[in-house]
Order: C-alpha cells, then structure tokens, then sequence
C-alpha cells in the first residue's frame, strides 16, 4: 500500500525558473521594431498604476512589457486584449513610450503569428 505523505500544512510551489534561451524572442524584436520605445521602458510601473483597465481587472502593461522582454509570449494576447486603448498611460509614461502604439503592435505581432503558425 503506497504511504500518504506527511500534511505540514505546506506545499511546494509551482517552479518560477524562466529558461531565457527557450523562449521566443521573435515577438519582441518584430514590436521593438515597429515601435522603438519599447527600448526606453525602465518597467517603472507609472503606466500599470494609472491603467483605466487595471481598475477593473488584473491587467498591467508593465507585466506585459516584461513578459514581452523574457520571451514568455504564451497567454500574452489575452492580456493584451483587456487594454481599452485608453492612452492614460501614455501621460504617465516618464520615459515617453508610445504605450497606445506598444499595445496596437504587440497585438498585431501576437496575431501575425499566431497566423503564420496555422
Ligand atoms: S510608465 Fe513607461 S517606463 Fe514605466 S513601466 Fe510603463 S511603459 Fe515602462
Ligand atoms: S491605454 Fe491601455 S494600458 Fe494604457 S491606461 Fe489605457 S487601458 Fe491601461
């Protein structure tokens, strides 16, 4: 009979390891291209805490950009789809990223392709 494991009242988390090299990193250069100040995010967190979205859901465009940066592009449509096009964020932004344009050309590379891969 195979033994029940001990209850500490704990478990094991999920393993957070990003394998970097693994990633697709496609996605990001075709966006930095099309919309160079995405070079110039410091992920400051300005544009997420102003966000008219993340007042009624859990999106942040700053989670996005690094999502975007790690090469971890998998959900990242769905989330991207959440943003209003607002521009709030852009007022924000002290870097000056052209945050409306970043969304519309991560949303077009996401969707080139997912199409591409069909
Ligand atoms: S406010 Fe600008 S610099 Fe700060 S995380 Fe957002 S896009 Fe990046
Ligand atoms: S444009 Fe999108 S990311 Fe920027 S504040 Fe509006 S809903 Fe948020």
């Amino acid at each position: 009979m195979e033994k029940k494991p001990k209850n500490f009242g704990y478990s094991v988390t999920r393993d957070r390891q990003i394998d970097f090299d693994a990633n697709n990193h496609d996605i990001c250069k075709i966006v930095t291209k099309a919309e160079p100040t995405l070079n110039l995010c410091i992920s400051c967190g300005s544009c997420a805490a102003t966000c008219t979205a993340g007042q009624f859901t859990d999106f942040s465009l700053r989670q996005v950009i690094l999502l975007l940066r790690r090469g971890e592009t998998k959900d990242l449509d769905k989330e991207v789809s959440k943003c209003m096009l607002c521009g709030k964020c852009q007022l924000v932004c002290p870097r000056n990223v052209s945050t409306r344009n970043l969304v519309i050309q991560i949303s077009k590379a996401l969707c080139d392709n997912r199409m591409s891969a069909s």
